[in-house]
């Protein structure tokens, strides 16, 4: 299955690298060698993704990189709903800026190096491939007023990578929320409680929820709550950034 996905993801950065002239897609640099596509040996440093040093359960990163990979004491004690969780990094430095250019400096082609950062982050975890590929939800006016819902887009990506079609309308927001980095731990869950819905179109399969930022993971579990409920046979989650 692993040699699949490397056939797949080379093909698909073929792709890409033909649309982008062979550019760094970060920093714009002209490519010495197009193996290096989509990122100068540069770049790829400061976006390599997280291999070490952090929870595999919630993400949440350790002061050391280089450290084993163990659950953290929050997720010994009460496990998160859903089944595994694959992020690209920490919601820092060039992860940071690049999630942020392309959220609010409607730099859409950034949307084909996120889509391959998150490709790559997920093959990493090598967990099986899920049936579909839901995106985090926005409401439609909040849609309307940004252009597009970066969840949804890479969840898009993230299924042309996969060759798996993603089910835009598997998680709907039945109710608004308040933005959840102004809120702390316990209201961050309540804030989100019942504040989504899963259509009947997750029933028995196993889905892949994206989102491009995770904080406390209280949307994700809100989300996946929301596909369980609908009958999803399992739920892993996924986010391109996990904040600090
Ligand atoms: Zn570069
Ligand atoms: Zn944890």
């Amino acid at each position: 299955m692993v040699g699949g996905f490397r056939v797949a993801a080379g093909r698909f950065l073929d792709a890409l690298a033909c649309l982008a002239g062979r550019r760094c897609q970060l920093c714009d640099a002209v490519l010495a060698d197009s193996r290096h596509f989509p990122l100068c040996p540069d770049c790829a440093g400061r976006l390599a993704p997280r291999r070490g040093g952090y929870c595999p359960e919630c993400g949440i990163c350790y002061a050391d990189p280089t450290a084993p990979v163990y659950p953290c004491l929050a997720c010994r004690m009460s496990p998160p709903p859903w089944s595994a969780l694959a992020f690209q990094g920490p919601y820092d430095g060039a992860l940071k800026e690049l999630v942020h250019r392309h959220k609010f400096g409607h730099e859409h082609g950034l949307g084909r190096l996120l889509a391959f950062l998150a490709g790559q982050a997920w093959a990493l975890r090598g967990l099986p491939r899920p049936d579909r590929i839901v995106p985090v939800p926005m409401l439609p006016a909040l849609v309307l007023r940004r252009g597009f819902n970066q969840s949804a887009e890479l969840a898009r990506m993230l299924g042309s990578f996969m060759s798996r079609a993603p089910l835009l309308d598997g998680l709907r927001k039945v109710r608004d929320t308040r933005t959840q980095s102004s809120l702390g731990r316990a209201a961050r869950r309540s804030n989100v409680s019942g504040a989504f819905a899963a259509s009947s179109g997750v029933q028995g399969l196993h889905i892949l929820i994206v989102d491009d930022v995770m904080t406390t993971g209280a949307t994700l579990a809100e989300c996946t709550r929301a596909c369980l409920a609908a009958g999803a046979s399992r739920v892993d989650v996924f986010a391109l950034a996990r904040a600090l």
